[in-house]
């Protein structure tokens, strides 16, 4: 393959550009600390999962065989028995979550999505794509979920079939949800456990969790029905993608309502991608439980050292508990633009991702913090 030269020279100058920036991110939840080398070679095959790694497909190059064993470690991650799990690689968190809300109106065609004022902005579209049923609930300052106006929320809409969206890692403020609450909450209401659905929306946190040592409920054995996380947050990735886990016995049903126009297909996209399992594979089979254990121990030290020094230097930081996310209230805008920060209302945060190996990136923010913060208050 060749190219004339101007183009040439304009991929040059994105590779050098990409090579510059390469771990530019502070504000965003993508780790840059991959290595997929391995998969390289395999760049040059039309590798394609239409449809569904369990079953049969006369479409020769598929990944499904390493798709099956990233579904397996992940039911084992999120304590489910691998036979009552089904779920996929998908294109990410939004796909993912899309796949959860999908199931919950299956079952509930009439309930109603309570999702939290800080569950990320993908929900509301899903909401009207999917034509559910929803409120927005209120949250705590913390942005967990306001489980008194969840309750509120339900016993006014006098729902039976209450589908809730839970967010296990808010987007911006790194919060959790309390599943257990909210679950207490619902039985001391009346409902019974099959009464409503529960997903968990661990985007970020789903690569966390599992690897501290006291981690808030957010898997199965803790009562959630589904459960998605992003490929190329926490784990990270080239491109992006997703997982999503299901219990099976609710698969199975839309599968079967799906038969009615087409085969054993139970995935959102026609097409899927088939390279993208197999980064997630490879970067399963790559890492040990205790390399995952250093590599998020480390970004929380990280995190937390960023609180500490802000802190210290009379700037409002915090985190919640198991979060690498750090808030702080937003600076002026030519240092939130020259860091590329994520920004909501009144506040900024950094995210410590696992490509920050030493703190000079996050040094130099705080520098221009607190330096932005004294001159502000002057
Ligand atoms: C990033 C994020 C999503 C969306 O995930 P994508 O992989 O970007 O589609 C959903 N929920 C939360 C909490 C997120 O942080």
């Amino acid at each position: 393959m060749t190219l004339s030269i101007p183009d040439q020279n304009k991929l040059d100058a994105f590779w050098s550009y990409c090579v510059k920036n390469q771990f530019f991110n502070i504000g965003y939840p993508e780790s840059a600390d991959f290595d997929y080398t391995l998969l390289e070679r395999f760049m040059r095959f039309s590798i394609n999962n239409c449809g569904d790694w369990s079953e049969y497909c006369n479409y020769l190059l598929n990944s499904f065989e390493f798709e099956k064993e990233v579904m397996q470690y992940f039911s084992e991650l999120f304590k489910i028995p691998f036979e009552q799990s089904w779920g996929y690689v998908t294109n990410g968190g939004t796909e993912s979550n899309m796949f959860g809300c999908y199931l919950g109106r299956e079952i509930f065609p009439d309930g109603t999505l309570y999702y939290s004022k800080d569950t990320h902005y993908s929900v509301a579209k899903i909401v009207k794509l999917l034509r559910i049923k929803s409120q927005v609930v209120e949250s705590l300052p913390n942005g967990e979920v306001d489980y008194n106006d969840l309750m509120a929320k339900i016993a006014k809409d006098n729902e039976k079939h209450p589908i809730i969206f839970a967010n296990i890692g808010t987007t911006v403020r790194g919060a959790i949800d309390d599943i257990h609450i909210i679950q207490q909450r619902l039985k001391d209401a009346g409902f019974k456990r099959e009464d409503y659905y529960l997903h968990a929306d661990a985007a970020l946190s789903g690569m966390i969790l599992p690897f501290v040592d006291d981690p808030q409920g957010f898997t199965f054995a803790d009562g959630i029905d589904s459960i998605g996380v992003s490929g190329h947050k926490m784990i990270g990735s080239p491109i992006p993608c997703g997982i999503v886990l299901a219990k099976k016995k609710n698969v199975d049903r839309i599968s079967v309502e799906i038969d009615y126009i087409s085969a054993h297909d139970k995935t959102i996209t026609g097409s899927r991608n088939g390279h993208t399992p197999m980064m997630m594979w490879e970067a399963i089979k790559s890492h040990s439980f205790e390399d995952w254990q250093r590599r998020i121990a480390r970004s929380l030290q990280m995190a937390q050292y960023a609180v500490d020094r802000l802190q210290s230097a009379g700037v409002n930081a915090w985190r919640n508990k198991n979060s690498i996310t750090v808030v702080f209230p937003c600076p002026s805008e030519a240092v939130w633009k020259k860091h590329c920060l994520a920004t909501s209302g009144e506040v900024a945060h950094l995210i410590a991702t696992a490509h920050h190996l030493d703190s000079s990136k996050i040094d130099a923010l705080i520098d221009d913090v607190i330096a932005d913060a004294q001159t502000t208050a002057a």
